[in-house]
């Protein structure tokens, strides 16, 4: 028998529709009473180990999750991990143990689109599809994915991309990593293999900042006063930033944090590619680091982790930037 340990944390999967047709969380999780057929050699343990919106999901919970994770794979031998979770912040839990959970075992993330009494509710079956995928020896070697909708997908690049459609979770630019058939689980990717770091603390404050057409130096001249230990800018194109936003820019450089680059665009990698005022060449020059085509809020946890791991200066580039 396989040995898969069920993680609920809340969010919609575990919430139900009341009758004015507004989303309430439960008192007693839906999905931990249901009735469904196991596949025949799981053997399936449940633990609620915290019952959250997923918008209420902090890097502390996530730290939570990682060192209890670890506990299951080295002390308990189990086979693999499932954890429910809210659809709104579940690429950046399943990202943040990607980069830190040291043991390799199956850890699959999943969620739902509409609660447990509402009609086409989708908990129940993207519960099994995660139970299936944790205990399939293929799953080993594939780090941690996210399962929803009959498809997996990699925790690194997966993002939330419709408000409220079912096809939600999805890859932009390189696609899922496998399917769940009716028979069977499929992949047709191998993983990217990247770094992890160890961590125990998540401290850092590292706020995201969006680039638009005409911005200014304002958002960064009010940066430049606070209290921040880092910054992601989420710039344009291929990471350039408007020339109006490059006095504001250099007096948070001045404050010898790290600031990583990423793009607004949802699919392709951010380069320093234009050599224009504000263009990435510059932006690089003056001492910006480019994430290597992760999203603003994937990049935000890879830089908490770098510092809550103790790297600076070259290690943190290089592994922002790998
Ligand atoms: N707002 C909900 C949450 O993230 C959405 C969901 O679970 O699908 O908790």
């Amino acid at each position: 028998m396989k040995k898969i340990l069920a993680l609920h944390t809340g969010g919609t999967i575990s919430m139900h529709e009341d009758a004015s047709g507004k989303v309430v969380p439960d008192v007693e999780n839906p999905i931990t009473k249901a009735q469904f057929a196991l596949p025949d050699d799981v053997e399936l343990t449940s633990e609620d180990i915290f019952n959250l919106p997923s918008p209420h999901v902090t890097p502390e919970h996530m730290l939570l999750l990682k060192n209890r994770i670890e506990k299951a794979v080295r002390e308990e031998d189990f086979f693999g991990v499932v954890i429910t979770h809210g659809t709104d912040t579940l690429e950046e839990t399943a990202f943040f143990l990607d980069t830190t959970v040291m043991d390799l075992c199956p850890i699959v993330l999943t969620g739902a689109m509409r609660s447990s009494n509402e009609l086409g509710s989708d908990g129940l079956y993207n519960y099994l599809s995660a139970i299936r995928v944790a205990s399939c020896d293929d799953s080993f070697g594939k780090g941690v994915v996210v399962v929803m909708n009959d498809e997996v997908h990699s925790a690194r690049f997966v993002t939330k991309t419709h408000t409220t459609n079912v096809a939600t979770f999805r890859t932009p630019t390189h696609g899922p990593i496998g399917l769940i058939t009716k028979h069977k689980v499929m992949y047709f990717n191998k993983l990217l293999e990247h770094s992890k770091a160890k961590i125990e603390k998540v401290d850092s404050k590292i706020p995201i900042i969006k680039a638009y057409a005409g911005m200014d130096s304002t958002t960064f001249e009010v940066l430049s006063h606070m209290n921040i230990d880092g910054l992601v800018v989420e710039a344009l194109g291929s990471g350039n930033l408007p020339p109006y936003t490059l006095e504001g820019l250099q007096k948070v450089i001045d404050k010898d944090i790290p600031i990583v680059v990423v793009s607004r665009c949802f699919n392709g990698v951010a380069e320093p590619v234009y050599a224009y005022e504000g263009g990435g060449v510059n932006l690089e020059k003056m001492g910006l680091i480019f994430a290597n085509g992760i999203n603003s809020q994937k990049a935000r946890l890879k830089l908490l982790i770098a510092l809550n791991a103790g790297m600076s200066g070259i290690e943190i580039d290089e592994f922002i930037a790998e």
